[in-house]
């Protein structure tokens, strides 16, 4: 018998120009770069990692900068809010750090009695900063600007926009052991008891919404957390069971990853913890080497010449 889904293992979206995504994520936003390295599809275009200070399952959010890209448009089959959880009093700290830095936001609102500040990132991306209602005992990673009671601890939520969430929730409650928690008007929060932060993921039907398109600004896919690879190899099974396409288990360097498009159209992964983002890099250097799997190894000198200057 197989353990629960442990939550939210990590977010990937698309951006424009990889500098800006950099300097946005890590100097404004305050996270930690945890690995610089290349899309394994596509190795001329980097892939970054960024979380808090020791790469935790359910903070990391990673990009694909694809440089000059056209804005994508959030829809329906795609997730489209990423909400990060903080320290209960920060929201006036980020107000004034989004006027600081012309960052688009949203005078603050509540949600599930939770307040919250929606912001957009430099490519559209959407999101959210969260003062959740239960205790969140993860440890930011803070800069010289943002201290621990302002910062990012992670993921509190992800939004799947979807036509209808029928099938959707199925996926959720009956497969990844997620329970309803909650509606507010055409939004459906679903939540996990397996873990205590990035637990959350609320499905918003809008029947009449149109198709997302994906580019620039926008979520490529959600990944789900699991602990190993005898896990994921049981969740596999239970995809298949239920009818749906779902791929071989695939080497990320960083964890196992499994793919597969769920019935509202929004691609899910399940990753595994292991082994983690010190396989090739000690804690302490993360995201400071240009590090490639080693099927690109033999080509650095060629990439390296031709991934966008950092600097
Ligand atoms: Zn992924």
């Amino acid at each position: 018998m197989s353990g629960k889904i442990l939550g939210i293992h990590h977010i990937t979206a698309i951006a424009g120009e990889a500098r800006r995504n950099l300097h946005f994520y890590t100097h404004v936003l305050g996270l930690r770069l945890l690995k610089k390295t290349v899309n394994f599809d596509d190795p001329k275009t980097y892939h970054f990692y960024y979380g808090n200070g020791v790469g935790t399952p359910g903070t990391i959010l990673t990009f694909f900068p694809w440089g000059r890209i056209v804005t994508g448009r959030r829809g329906t089959q795609m997730a489209t809010e990423i909400g990060y959880s903080v320290p209960e009093g920060s929201l006036e700290f980020w107000l004034d750090r989004f006027q600081q830095y012309n960052v688009t936001y949203n005078k603050p609102s509540e949600k599930f009695g939770e307040p919250y500040l929606t912001f957009l990132d430099p490519d559209g991306l959407k999101q959210e900063l969260i003062v959740s209602g239960s205790s969140d005992a993860r440890s930011a990673w803070e800069t010289a600007e943002i201290k621990a009671s302002a910062a990012i601890k992670g993921f509190h939520l992800v939004s799947l926009t979807l036509q209808e969430v029928k099938a959707t929730a199925e996926i959720l409650t009956e497969v990844f052991g997620y329970k309803l928690a909650g509606r507010h008007v055409n939004r459906y929060r679903f939540k996990t008891d397996a873990v205590e932060g990035a637990a959350i993921v609320d499905l918003v039907e809008v029947p009449n919404e149109m198709r997302g398109h994906l580019a620039g600004g926008s979520i490529h896919h959600v990944a789900f957390r699991v602990k190993d690879q005898a896990e994921l190899m049981e969740y596999r099974e239970k995809i298949l069971a239920r009818g749906l396409h779902i791929t071989e288990q695939i080497d990320r360097n960083y964890f196992y990853s499994l793919y597969f498009r769920e019935p509202g159209g929004v691609l899910f992964e399940i990753a595994t913890d292991v082994p983690g983002f010190t396989t090739d890099e000690p804690l302490d250097e993360l995201g400071t080497h240009l590090k490639l799997p080693p099927q690109y190894e033999d080509r650095r000198e060629e990439l390296e010449q031709v991934l966008p200057q950092l600097d």
